[in-house]
């Protein structure tokens, strides 16, 4: 592996971030290599090691795939259906009451 410069915790150039850093920015590394790592001494043990990262070559983080929105979707969909009326509720069915609200509360839909 190339030796990269480290630096000391919080003296990092800037331009750099750590993978935490760039998630919160919603980047990723993109396979870009480590540009830097900061040490944190410790006492009694080895110094806390972080990689840093361009920013500038970070990339977005993937998007979702169609796929991953359709499976999203069907799971979503499996859990709006009820299991009393085969409908889609259009809304998450709760726990609570193992069906639809119109099939939970069939009075209170016909008074309303
Ligand atoms: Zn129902």
């Amino acid at each position: 592996m190339v030796a990269v410069p480290v630096y000391r915790w919080r003296l990092a150039p800037d331009g750099l971030a750590t993978r935490r850093q760039l998630r919160a920015l919603g980047l990723r590394p993109g396979g870009q290599d480590v540009a830097a790592q900061i040490e944190r001494p410790r006492r009694r043990r080895g110094p806390l090691v972080a990689y840093l990262y361009s920013i500038e070559q970070a990339k977005p983080v993937r998007p979702m795939t169609p796929a991953k929105w359709a499976a999203l979707a069907k799971a979503n969909a499996t859990r709006r259906l009820c299991p009393e009326c085969r409908r889609d509720a259009g809304y998450v069915i709760p726990a609570s009451l193992g069906m639809c609200a119109t099939c939970a509360f069939p009075d209170e839909q016909r008074a309303a």
